[in-house]
């Protein structure tokens, strides 16, 4: 693994942007990192990379870099520097006495999907079985939470079902609420490939993204649906499926649920849900959704990849479950070409959620109240657990605002930055008696931190990361932790300091533990992946070596279940004083809040977020190109500089939100998704005027 040559030696390790989880080679002198060399041996990526992984890691070594452990007492003294003793004695001791006056759930913590999986999984056992609460959530809350709930529900496991060299097999592919160019750069890649070489191309999405028309590519049909219809128009498409005779019957009647299959099929057959019906809600051309229908059913394999666009709705996991229904309808699962994939925004998502960061589910996806999951924690633990579920995230924000939580630990997430309703967040930061920030930098959040823990960067540590296949690959120290301590050693001495006695010397060890309680990681082990490269969980009995393609013969639940799928509009309208709609997304040179990206040379590329709005909108408005905007909502309002644009409709306006300058989330409603609270970022009814201003 650890080769000697140019320049003084080269390490073998994985990308800590997003889901598709590149291998690198990290070329070193000395102790300097030179450059960062995608690696052919990584399966995810065989050699290719995108301007991301390649060039934006000096963030690693940026001056804001905080090394050194910072207490203070209140929010508005200034910070102390202390010891990393000092710092945890005095977490422990605040966390004590909360929990000593308030009740051993008054306090809890978020997981974060940039760190490993071993450190996620040593966070979630800190709050099971140290704090004694399964106030733990992760965030995931905010990005791909109800793919965990769709696809449970109607599959059996929350996780994609293929792996990223099924593609070259799809003849027809849809893409859903995700832009892969700027998200997912080296998958999308390889969908263009697949893609030149001749399958049909369906685009659902608001904007004209690159899938739609670039250079190459051209999308055989582009979905452009009013923002916040997704359900209706899978709905319509199932619609079509049905009412045509377009329905794999043999694989439903052998591999489904009957009568939840005959319910769904009465459902969907509903007048109300044709195309035609649903054309001026969604304001897609009934026959151009219809076309889209049958060519994904007719084709031979049909595989369908989704991102935010379909999560962050208030009816996001109602939509996972749609797509669900039409690959089990069409008979796209279980074989190479097919499939139901999420593309997972960041490096870890999937791996944080394998490792029980839900407040309802212990590792592996089992829920707190099953006694015989719970049973095997205990016994590894040593410590009861408890059966009832915990908080989730935003619950703990409301319950810090009427007094019961007044503790968070937080790890590696900027919650100011990166959760909706602004406001809401920092006046319930406020409220906390501990808030523990363990990050590489003092983002937003830190300003209401009591605590502030220095973090490891991915360069820094040893551990896996679990990419959006499911691959669980690698990631190799490169360098010493600067500030003394990777991440998971700073989880095991604030649960010492609380009384626990861990003494895990390597993530070795912890990748033990996780296989050994977690039935998808039984065998998996350092050496098994040394060996094979990765792995893509699950390794069975007869599949050691990992599963790259899932419910193949049957579903992880069984058999598959079609869930009845209404569509529900958002509480958010638009209306006289705020007509037009808002939607969110990223851009291919920056990651999420921006706080590694906009720290490296990759901030040239994008220097502030643009409102993108179309001519004829711009024009009614006398705004013209780089003109500052005011973008207000019934949340709260921002400036930021517009840019003409026919990639959306007349009607909607779409930014990025990569600069904390821009300040999108403070216009982002407060609604969120029925049965996971994900945000509904996606829609959000504005108002664009001229700013006064240069
Ligand atoms: Fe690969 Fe994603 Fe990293 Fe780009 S950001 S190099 S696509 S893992």
């Amino acid at each position: 693994v650890i080769e000697q040559g140019l320049p003084d030696r080269a390490v073998v390790t994985t990308c800590a942007y997003c889901g598709v989880g590149c291998s690198f080679r990290a070329e070193m002198q000395g102790e300097t990192l030179v450059r960062m060399v995608p690696w052919k041996g990584g399966k995810a990526n065989r050699g290719h990379s995108c301007v991301k992984g390649r060039f934006a890691w000096g963030y690693a070594s940026h001056p804001d870099r905080i090394l050194t452990p910072m207490v203070r007492a209140r929010i508005d003294d200034p910070w102390c520097e202390v010891s990393w003793e000092e710092a945890l004695a005095f977490t422990a001791s605040r966390f004590r006495a909360i929990q000593a006056a308030h009740g051993k759930g008054a306090i809890g913590g978020i997981t974060s999907s940039r760190c490993t999986n071993e450190e996620t999984f040593l966070v979630q056992k800190l709050i099971r079985a140290v704090f004694g609460t399964n106030n733990v959530d992760t965030c995931a809350r905010v990005c791909h939470a109800p793919t965990g709930y769709g696809l449970k529900t109607t599959f059996g496991t929350s996780a994609g079902t293929q792996d990223f060299d099924s593609v070259a097999a799809a003849d027809v592919v849809v893409v859903i609420g995700a832009s892969p160019t700027d998200g997912h750069p080296v998958f999308a890649s390889r969908l263009k490939k697949r893609l030149r070489a001749g399958a049909t191309l369906i685009v659902i999405d608001p904007r004209r993204t690159d899938m739609v028309k670039s250079p190459h590519i051209r999308a055989a049909h582009h979905l452009a649906l009013r923002p916040g219809t997704n359900v209706a128009v899978l709905t319509a498409m199932a619609h079509v499926i049905v009412t045509e005779g377009l329905v794999d019957a043999g694989f439903v009647a052998e591999r489904c649920e009957a009568d939840a299959y005959a319910d769904w099929a009465d459902f969907v057959a509903e007048p109300r849900h044709a195309p035609e019906a649903v054309e001026r809600l969604t304001g897609v051309p009934a026959a151009e959704l219809r076309a889209a229908a049958r060519a994904y059913a007719t084709g031979v394999n049909g595989a369908i990849y989704y991102g935010l666009g379909v999560t962050e709705h208030s009816q996001g996991s109602t939509a996972v479950m749609a797509i669900a229904n039409l690959a089990m309808a069409t008979g796209n699962i279980g074989r190479p070409g097919v499939g139901v994939n999420p593309l997972r925004g960041q490096n870890n998502v999937q791996g944080s959620c394998d490792m029980g960061s839900f407040p309802h589910e212990l590792p592996g996806y089992r829920h707190v109240g099953d006694a015989a999951a719970r049973a095997a924690f205990e016994t590894a633990w040593g410590v009861p657990l408890d059966a009832e579920p915990g908080l989730r995230l935003p619950n703990m924000l409301d319950a810090a605002l009427d007094g019961s939580f007044r503790g968070l630990y937080l790890q590696g997430q900027d919650l100011l930055q990166s959760d909706p309703d602004t406001r809401h967040v920092a006046a319930a930061l406020a409220a906390m008696d501990c808030v523990v920030v363990q990050d590489l930098f003092l983002n937003e959040t830190a300003s209401y931190a009591h605590v502030f823990l220095p973090g490891a960067t991915f360069l820094e540590k040893d551990g896996t990361f679990t990419n959006a296949e499911r691959r669980i690959n690698r990631v190799r120290r490169v360098m010493a932790p600067r500030a003394g301590l990777a991440d998971w050693q700073v989880t095991q001495r604030l649960a010492n300091a609380m009384g626990a006695d861990w003494a895990y010397e390597h993530p070795a060890q912890i990748m033990e533990e996780i296989a050994a309680t977690t039935p998808a990681f039984a065998g998996v082990t350092y050496d098994l992946l040394e060996r094979e490269g990765s792995v893509q969980w699950p390794c069975t009995d007869s599949a050691p070596g990992g599963t790259p393609v899932m419910h193949a013969g049957e579903f992880v639940r069984g058999k598959g279940r079609f869930v009845i799928t209404d569509y529900i509009p958002t509480e958010e309208r638009t209306g006289p004083r705020f007509p037009m709609l808002l939607t969110t997304g990223r851009i291919l040179s920056q990651y999420n809040v921006g706080a590694q990206t906009r720290r490296t040379a990759n901030v040239a590329w994008h220097d502030e977020d643009l409102l993108e709005i179309h001519p004829h909108d711009a024009e009614q408005r006398g705004i013209a190109e780089y003109d500052l905007v005011r973008l207000a909502s019934r949340s709260g309002e921002t400036t930021l500089r517009a840019t003409l644009s026919e990639r959306v409709a007349q009607g909607v306006v779409y930014t990025t939100f990569h600069h904390p300058g821009t300040q999108a989330n403070v216009v982002t409603t407060d609604l969120s998704d029925w049965a996971t609270n994900c945000p509904e970022y996606k829609v959000t009814a504005v108002q664009v005027s001229r700013a006064n201003g240069p």
